[in-house]
């Protein structure tokens, strides 16, 4: 069976993600990509979101909280600024950062004069990778 390396490495942890896979779902801020093998060379910016990584007959999962991704032919290196495989995942953690960053958004947007205080975009940023976590626990949250 024809394989592409992926490769997925954050600041903190080093390599995260090292192996031979079948193929790569992931979400750009152009759209979702499925990676084969011999896929044509790109570079692109990846959002908040669950991969899905075929390895064979199976496929599992692993979050990322956006970065880059470069593909060649035979290689995908993703360098993320934190991922973590499902079993990594807080879910208490994750619910926290949720309301947090829900209160935060739902407070701007209702009054956003009254809130200039709030980074709206760190907490949007923040409520993404929240409901990303959380949806690979299987909570599907707004
Ligand atoms: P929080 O507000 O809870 O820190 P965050 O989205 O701001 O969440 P990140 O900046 O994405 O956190 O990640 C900081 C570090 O903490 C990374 O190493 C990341 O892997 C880890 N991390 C964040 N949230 C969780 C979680 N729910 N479960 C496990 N690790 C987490």
């Amino acid at each position: 069976m024809s394989t592409i390396l992926l490769e997925v490495a954050t600041p903190d942890k080093g390599d995260v993600y090292k192996n031979g896979i079948v193929m790569l779902i992931t979400r750009s801020i152009v759209g979702d990509l499925g990676i084969l093998p011999k896929h044509a060379r790109l570079l692109t910016e990846l959002i908040p979101h669950a991969m899905r990584i075929k390895e064979g007959g199976t496929e599992t999962q692993l979050f990322v909280s956006g970065g880059f991704m470069e593909v060649t032919p035979d290689k995908i290196t993703i360098l993320a600024d934190s991922a973590e495989n499902p079993d990594e995942i807080d879910t208490e953690r994750a619910r926290e950062a949720y309301k947090r960053a829900k209160e935060r958004v739902d407070a701007f947007k209702s009054a956003p004069k009254s809130h200039e205080d709030i980074d709206i975009e760190r907490a949007e940023a923040s409520l993404a990778r929240a409901k990303a976590r959380l949806l690979v626990k299987g909570e599907n949250v707004a």
